[in-house]
C-alpha cells in the first residue's frame, strides 16, 4: 500500500484534522471534526466544476465544521450558494451529519442509496427498550454491563434523518454530468453504503468500506435480507477490479494498492470468523465475544466499542451456523 497524501497521513498519526488540500483540479479533500469517537476526523471531498460545488460526506454536523466548510469554499474560490449537491456515501453521523444543514442554507441536492434511505427511515422509529433489554439478555450480558450498553444503544440511535432528493442506484451517475461518476452499491458497514467511482479520473471514494488504517465495523446500520458479513465480504470483492484506482477514504488518507489493502482486510474477517468458529460451543454470544482477539483488549472495551463487538460476534456466529 502506498500513501498517496503525506499530510493526511501525518494528521491521521496524530488522530489531528487534515487540513484542505487539492487532490487534482476541482477536487478536494478537507478534514472535519467527529467529536467524541475516535478516529477525530471525518475526509469530506469536494468537486468544483465550472461555477458549481458538489459534496461527498459533508461529516459531523457542527458551527465549527460549517465554518470549515465555508472557509475551505472561499480559499477554492467558491460560496455556499454554489453547492449544488451532497452525495452521502452512508448513514453514519460523521458523514451525513452535516447534509441537513448544506440542504437547508443552500438547496443543494442531497443523494444517498435507496437502501440506506430505507435504513434511515427504521432507524429512525424508536425501539422498545424492552426489545433492546431482551437481545442484550440472549447476548448473555451481565447485569453490570446493561447500563452502559443500553446508553451506548441509545446514543446510537440519536440520528438524525433526512429525507433524500436523489436515490442513486448502482451504477447510476452523481448529478455532475460532465464528470461521470457513477455509484456502487457495497453493502456491510451499512446496508445502503456508497463508494464512488471517478472512472474517467481513476479515483474511488471508499467511504467507510475499505480504509487504510482501520478496519471498518459490519452491519451498523439498517436491516439486510443477508447476512452483512457476507455482504461486506462480497463488497471487498468489488474493490478488486480498481487497483489501479486511487483510493479516497472517509477517515484516514489517501491510498494506492486497493488490491492489497482488501486482502488485508478479508483476511483480518476471515480470522476472526475462524477464531468465532472455534467458539460455537460458547453458550452466549458474551461468552465468546470474551474469548476473541481485540485490538483495545475485552476488558477496555465499553460503550459503543462494546456495543459493537457484541453484535459483531453475533452476526459472525449467525453467519457460520448457516453455512454448516
Ligand atoms: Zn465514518
Amino acid at each position: 500500500m502506498q500513501v498517496t497524501s503525506q499530510s493526511q497521513f501525518e494528521a491521521a498519526e496524530r488522530d489531528a484534522v487534515p487540513p484542505l488540500e487539492r487532490i487534482t483540479d476541482g477536487l478536494y479533500s478537507l478534514g472535519v471534526e467527529f467529536p467524541g469517537v475516535k478516529p477525530h476526523a471525518t475526509l469530506c471531498y469536494l468537486l468544483q466544476v465550472g461555477n458549481d460545488i458538489h459534496i461527498i460526506d459533508p461529516g459531523w454536523d457542527s458551527d465549527q465544521n460549517w465554518q470549515r466548510l465555508v472557509s475551505s469554499l472561499e480559499t477554492i474560490g467558491g460560496r455556499p450558494n454554489q453547492i449544488r449537491s451532497v452525495t452521502v456515501t452512508h448513514l453514519h453521523p460523521d458523514h451525513l451529519g452535516m447534509a441537513q444543514r448544506v440542504r437547508d442554507e443552500t438547496n443543494a441536492l442531497v443523494a444517498v442509496h435507496p437502501a440506506e434511505q430505507r435504513a434511515l427511515k427504521e432507524l429512525s422509529a424508536p425501539q422498545p427498550k424492552q426489545l433492546v433489554l431482551e437481545r442484550f439478555k440472549n447476548w448473555g450480558v451481565p447485569d453490570s454491563k446493561v447500563q452502559d450498553l443500553l446508553s451506548a444503544f441509545e446514543r446510537r440511535s440519536n440520528w438524525r434523518g433526512i429525507d433524500a432528493d436523489l436515490l442513486l442506484e448502482d451504477g447510476e451517475n452523481l448529478p455532475i454530468k460532465s464528470l461521470g461518476i457513477s455509484a456502487l452499491h457495497l453493502p456491510g458497514h451499512t446496508t445502503g453504503h456508497l463508494g464512488l467511482v471517478d472512472a474517467k479520473r481513476g479515483y474511488l471514494f471508499t467511504g467507510d468500506h475499505l480504509l487504510p488504517n482501520q478496519f471498518s465495523g459490519i452491519g451498523l446500520g439498517g436491516s439486510s435480507d443477508n447476512n452483512p458479513i457476507e455482504d461486506y465480504l462480497q463488497s471487498l470483492d468489488r474493490m478488486l477490479e480498481f487497483d489501479e484506482f486511487e483510493a479516497l477514504p472517509g477517515h484516514g488518507y489517501r491510498f494506492k494498492g486497493i488490491s492489497e489493502r482488501t486482502n488485508q482486510v478479508r483476511s483480518h474477517h476471515l480470522e476472526r470468523a475462524r477464531e468465532v468458529s472455534n467458539q460455537l460451543g460458547e453458550t452466549s454470544v458474551w461468552k465468546i465475544a470474551e474469548k476473541l482477539s481485540w485490538t483495545d483488549g475485552w476488558q477496555n472495551l465499553s460503550g459503543l466499542a462494546l456495543l459493537s463487538a457484541l453484535s459483531q460476534t453475533e452476526l459472525h456466529v449467525d453467519r457460520l451456523r448457516s453455512l454448516t
